[in-house]
């Protein structure tokens, strides 16, 4: 069995919410094996206490990637590019420098990091990852996916970027983009690619006060909350 703890939910926002209070972190577990996508400043569970087998990093920004800011020792590896890993002012002491389309192996799981589009000064990863027959992209901050044929297909399970639900949170320098897609645009890439479970972490302002209208307009799409387990 294959299972999503969502142990924090938001983006990087001042608002708070009982339900979205943590920084945006998912726990995959599966054969209990536990692989923490993202781990930032704000955070409920030590690594002690999530105790996983490995932590991948999206990117640099601080609500991801707690190194950025604090020295936090630990033997567990520490998965991410090495335009991350150059970025922080801290580094993890096990960090594991990874490449786009490299495949990996930790315990059940296949997993490999695709380029999004996101950021200019930190660039941003997204993980393909593959357990229990299932397959799911993990990409909590991007405009886009550079080889969305490629990384949205056979996909079961889509986690995307929750910061807008309508609102333009694109940003534009010259002819690079950065910033968050809204969540409608992330919707309709997964119908086209024809995946069935679609939800999104890393609330941001607009979701957050929009939450419930949302829940009763969508229902097949869901917007994880700080604690939400779901075995899959
Ligand atoms: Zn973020
Ligand atoms: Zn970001």
């Amino acid at each position: 069995m294959t299972k999503l703890i969502f142990l924090g939910t938001k983006g990087e926002i001042e608002e708070f919410t009982e339900r979205h209070q943590y920084h945006s972190s998912t726990v995959i577990m599966s054969d209990s094996v536990r692989l923490l996508l993202d781990y930032g400043m704000l955070q409920r569970y030590s690594l002690e206490e999530i105790k996983p087998d490995a932590v991948l990093i999206t990117h640099a920004h601080p609500d991801h990637y707690s190194w950025l800011k604090k020295d936090i020792q630990t033997d567990v590896p520490v998965y991410l590019t090495k335009e991350t890993f150059d970025y922080g002012k801290f580094r993890p002491p096990n960090a594991k420098v990874v490449l786009p389309g490299q495949q990996h192996q930790i315990g059940p799981f296949q997993w490999s990091c695709y380029r999004v589009i996101h950021s200019i000064r930190c660039p941003a990863v997204g993980f393909k990852i593959r357990a229990g027959g299932k397959t799911f992209v993990y990409n909590s901050d991007l405009v886009d996916i550079v080889e969305k044929d490629s990384v949205l297909k056979d996909v079961d399970y889509y986690i995307g970027d929750g910061s807008s639900i309508r609102a333009n949170l694109v940003r534009r320098r010259g002819d690079t983009f950065f910033g968050h897609a809204r969540i409608t645009t992330q919707i309709n890439w997964c119908r086209k690619y024809g995946i069935s479970h679609i939800m999104f972490t890393h609330l941001g302002k607009e979701t957050v006060r929009e939450e419930q209208k949302f829940a009763q307009e969508h229902s097949d799409v869901v917007l994880a909350y700080d604690g939400m387990e779901l075995k899959v």
